[in-house]
Parts: structure tokens; sequence; C-alpha cells
């Protein structure tokens, strides 16, 4: 296919905002793909070089590309940035410079979707002294040999910004329908997704193989699997009648989730939101290869600074810290790490993703038998609400953030919230018993003592999953502090979009829309129902409409954003009805 082809659809696809059209001109493209460049199409249209484990990235700043389209139409640096300035998207900026260059098209030949995607690559590979000339020149080269329309998705590629609003979602649905012309197969493809994280191969693999090789996808060793995730709920009571009767409950532990894939003497290690984080935690490594007792194993559990001689559990913000790379061996020896593991997926060439828990969790244990660092999780077996919920008090006193309890006879849920893993955690008097995490879609301006931030807040969302929609919750006005207001500003003028964002449905219009990139996590007191919000928006029997807001919505820490979270991992439509719904009933409260 000709990257021309590939501009033209992502043209109309940037001009709809429904779902279902877009899902229709996405099966259109994948049906002209050809086996070899499927996989190439669905991660440029992903925005990305690879899926995030493999940690390519495009190294590419704005001023790069400013450079580039100078380069590639003969117009000046200046008049790039005045452009820039005037219309706020590169994007457009390479496109009407390039429409009305006077210079000659470089190349009379057409590039391909891959000679681009190779490209591209090549742009992000290129490192050390002088790249920066080289990323220069090849952008540069393939935007002089572009139609206006393919310059514009030229330079928005490597900057991120393609904002083509397509979900993973939307992709698999499209995938479904363009390989078995319906959306019935949605469902083994979001499986196999599920397993392997990576939405370039199951392209592949579906269009190699059929929807036969989708159905036999297997665990792949160095592929991250997609977490599982918790539902809530408020009492020991309500867990144990959810579970009926016997259950697992493990101490939940606030640490690094860390997900390890070993073979032989390689090793690596992925964070939640699945990207590569072996070189964080050198410690850890050396632990898998000295004292875990397998050869080829893919485990999960919580890191976390935890010092024996004291009992004592040092927080997430701690041992975060360890991420800075320089250092690492300096906080090993002050705060040494343990890894709390609690599930295991793969064990010697047999899948246990799909074994009862505790078959997982007697293997795991049996892996784990002479291991120091690499410890199972506290587990107690009990059908007694008492003994959960005094479990659960032992917990928080000891400086943990509650308990996951855990269903004996379910598979490991790859990707899904479900209730086979139930958490409660601590809360506090007055305050929701869990945080929430929001996506943010729009900002306001300053006023009054704020004016000098140019910020006033934000407009945020949460995720909608039945509907791949993000819907409004909350506006945050206050509580941010200066350094704050001034990196939001920063980092929220970057995604400035014109119009409402695809799949945003808001009835509120905040100063300026961004594009849903960004998830902050916020912390309120109480969940009410609210005629201005879109989340979980009915319509009652009188006919008036509502939805659910928050009550004294409010960041928590200092961070701007959460770095381990995308956007459709949120907290869901669902969990905001469940969570309000929870409200009503007596929890556990901690001063
Ligand atoms: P949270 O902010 O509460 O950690 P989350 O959205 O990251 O929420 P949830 O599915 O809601 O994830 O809660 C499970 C999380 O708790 C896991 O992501 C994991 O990192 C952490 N965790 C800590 N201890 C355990 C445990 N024993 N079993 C399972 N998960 C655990």
């Amino acid at each position: 296919m000709l990257f021309s082809e590939l501009a033209d659809y992502y043209n109309r696809l940037e001009a709809v905002s429904s779902r279902l059209t877009m899902i229709d001109i996405m099966t259109e493209l994948l049906n002209k793909s050809s086996k070899k460049e499927v996989a190439h199409i669905i991660y440029m249209t992903q925005g990305v070089l690879a899926p995030p484990f493999e940690g390519v990235e495009f190294g590419v700043a704005e001023k790069l590309v400013e450079e580039a389209i100078s380069v590639a139409t003969g117009y000046p640096k200046e008049e790039v940035e005045k452009d820039y300035k005037r219309q706020g998207d590169l994007g457009l900026t390479a496109q009407s410079l390039c429409g009305a260059s006077k210079l000659k098209r470089m190349n009379a030949n057409k590039n391909s979707v891959t000679e681009v995607y190779k490209t591209m690559l090549d742009i992000a590979q290129t490192s050390g002294s002088g790249s920066k000339d080289g990323k220069i020149r090849m952008l540069a080269n393939l935007i002089a040999a572009a139609t206006p329309l393919e310059a514009k998705y030229m330079a928005r590629y490597p900057l991120g910004q393609l904002r083509l609003g397509l979900g993973d979602s939307t992709i698999l649905e499209a995938l479904s329908k363009a390989y078995t012309g319906s959306r019935e197969f949605k469902g083994q493809l979001e499986r196999a997704y599920n397993l392997c994280s990576d939405l370039g191969t199951i392209g592949e693999e579906l269009s190699a193989g059929g929807p036969k090789a989708i159905e036999e996808f297997k665990v792949t060793l160095f592929k991250p699997i997609r977490p599982a995730l918790a539902e809530r709920l408020p009492t020991a009571e309500a867990i144990i009648e959810r579970m009926k009767g016997r259950c697992a409950v493990e101490q939940k532990y606030d640490g690094f989730r860390c997900q390890i894939h070993k073979s032989g003497s390689r090793i690596k290690l992925f964070s939640r939101r699945l990207e590569e984080t072996t070189e964080m935690f050198p410690d850890i490594i050396k632990a898998v290869q000295n004292e875990v007792r397998a050869n080829k194993i893919i485990f999960e559990g919580e890191a976390l600074a935890f010092n024996e001689a004291t009992n004592e559990f040092f927080p997430f913000q701690e041992t975060i810290q360890r991420k800075r790379k320089h250092g690492v061996d300096e906080k090993a020896s002050e705060m040494p790490l343990h890894l709390f593991a609690f599930d295991l997926m793969y064990l010697e060439g047999e899948d246990y993703i799909g074994k009862p828990y505790e078959r997982r969790r007697e293997a795991l244990e049996h892996v784990l038998k002479s291991s120091k660092t690499i410890i199972p999780s506290t587990m107690i077996l009990t059908s007694s609400a008492k003994e959960l919920d005094d479990f659960f008090r032992t917990s928080v006193t000891n400086g943990l953030e509650g308990i996951v309890a855990k269903d004996l006879t379910a598979p490991y849920v790859a990707g899904a919230r479900k209730f086979s893993w139930i958490k409660m955690k601590r809360s506090y008097r007055g305050e929701l018993s869990d945080t929430l995490d929001l996506v943010i879609i729009g900002y306001y301006l300053g006023r009054g003592s704020r004016a000098e931030f140019q910020f006033g807040g934000l407009l945020c969302a949460v995720y909608n999953s039945s509907k791949d929609v993000f819907e409004t919750i909350t506006r945050i006005g206050t509580g941010f502090s200066e350094a704050q207001m001034r990196e939001f500003k920063q980092e929220l003028d970057k995604i400035r979009v014109k119009a409402k964002p695809p799949r945003v449905d808001a009835m509120m219009e905040p100063d300026f829309w961004v594009y849903p990139k960004y998830v902050i996590t916020v912390k309120a007191d109480e969940i009410t129902k609210s005629p201005t919000h879109t989340c979980g928006r009915e319509k009652l029997a009188d006919g008036t409409e509502v939805g659910y807001a928050l009550r004294f919505p409010r960041i928590v820490g200092e961070e701007t954003v959460r770095p381990d979270k995308s956007i459709e991992e949120a907290t869901t439509t669902k969990e905001v009805i469940e969570l309000f719904n929870q409200q009503k009933k007596v929890g556990v409260e901690e001063e």
C-alpha cells in the first residue's frame, strides 16, 4: 500500500467521531493491507513503532520536526515556527507549507507504507553524537517527497500526535470484521491480545493463519500478559458472600507491580503498564537468577522496600525513586527491595493461566521455597468474615493498603477486572474508600491569583468500557501546587485540540479541550448524582437525566500524571456506579 493511501484513510478517520464509522473505515483499511504490512499499519495507526514493552521511542522533539519541515519545504525556520504558533499543530504546518512550497518534489517515486515505517524506525534508532542531523535529514527526505496530506501525518507521527482517536477496542473490532466478516470474533481476539499485549502480532497472526491461529494462541515468554485486576467490595461479609465461602486472602502491598519472564539466564521485568523495567531492579533480577527454582517461568508480584529488621514496609513513592537509574545501587543498600509474589502464569513450557488459583499458588510456593528476596505474598485461607476482617485490620496496622481476596477455583483473568480478585482498602473517615484514576480531557484558564499560571483546573473523565467512550465526572479546581499548575499547563498545551476529541462524551465545555492522553489519581469525599456530567448518565422515570459526579475532588500527591496507566485503564463508569452503591453500606474506617 502506498503511504498516500494510508494518509487518506487517516484523514477520513480524523473527520469522524462516531465509533461505528471509525470501525468501518478501519475495517476497509485492514482489508486492503497485505500480510506483510498489516503489523506496520496497526502500529502506525496506534501512533507507535512497536508495542510498549519493546521500548522503541522516537526521541524526536518539536524543534527537530520544525527543522525537517524547513529543509523539506525551503521555508526558513522562523517561518515554520510562526506558522506552528498560528495553527498549534505541526502536522497542519507541514501540510500547508508543503502545499505552498516552490521547491520541486525531490522524488518522483511514491513511498510505500513499509518504506515510511522503516525510515521512521531508522529515525528512532539513530542515536549518539550527530544523530540529530541524521534524524532531520531522514524526516526531511520523507516530507520533501510527500503530498501535503502525507506530510501532515509524517510530521505528527514521530511526535506521538497522530490524534486519530482509535482505541485498542476499535482496532480489535475492525480486525474481527475484516478477517471474519463479523464482530463476533472480537472476544477471541481480545483473549489473544490479553496474552501478548501486542496488536501488531495479533494482526499478523490473524492475517497469516486465520481465526484458527488466534484460537490456538498461547502465552509467550518475553511478551507480557495484560494484568489481572481486582473488583472492590466494602466489607468482609460482602466478600465472603460473593466468594461463596472459602477463599484465599492476601495482603495488598503498595509497591511496584512486576511481571517477571525468565528463560535460563535471560530475564525481563515488565511494569503494570507493560513497559520493560528490567534495568530498574538489579537486585530482583539477581534473586530471580539465583533463588527461583525454575528454568522457564512467568510470574508476578509487587516489589517494594521492606526492612526485615524493623518489619517496616516503605510506600510506593519511596520505592519508585529507584526509577531514577542513577542511585539504584545506593538505594538498594538503604532500603532492601523484596518481591512479594502473588501469581504464576507459566512454568517449564506449561501454561498456568487457565489453572485454578490453588494450583497456581501451590506451584508458585514450590519454586520460591528457598528464596529470601522473592517471597510468596502473606496469605490465609478462610470462609469466615470475622477472620477476613481481622486479617485486614492487622495488614492495615502493619502499614499495608488492605487485602486482596482470591477465588480458589478461578483462572488468571488476563486484562480484565473481575470478581475472581476482590480488593478491600483502608479508608479514612469522610473519604471515598478508593482513589479514582481519571483521564484529563480539558482544562480551564486561571482567574484571579491563578491568572499568572493561565491554569484554573481540569475537566476529567472516566472510561465507559462498554461504549468505548470517555464520560465526564468532575471538574477539579483546587489543591494544585504552583509547580503542578505550571507543569499541567505546559504538558496540556502540547495536546490541545480545537474541538471535543473523538470518543469523548461531555455536556460541559472547558476553555480548552485536550486529546485524551494523561491519567491522574484523584481522591474525593463522595460520589453524587449530577445533572451536568455524562458518567453513567441515564433517564429517570420523570424524564430528567442524571449522571454521577465527585464531591470535593482533589489530586493525590505531587505527581501530575500517573505514569503507569493508559487511558483505557482509567477507572470505569461501572466501577463508579459500584462505588456509589457501596457508599450506602458501612465500610471499615480508620482514623
Ligand atoms: P490500586 O491503585 O488499588 O493498586 P490498580 O488499578 O492498580 O489499583 P487493582 O486491580 O485495582 O489495581 O488492584 C490490584 C493491584 O494491587 C494490583 O495491580 C497489584 O499491583 C496490587 N497488589 C498488591 N498486592 C497484591 C496481591 N497480593 N495480589 C494481587 N495484587 C496485589
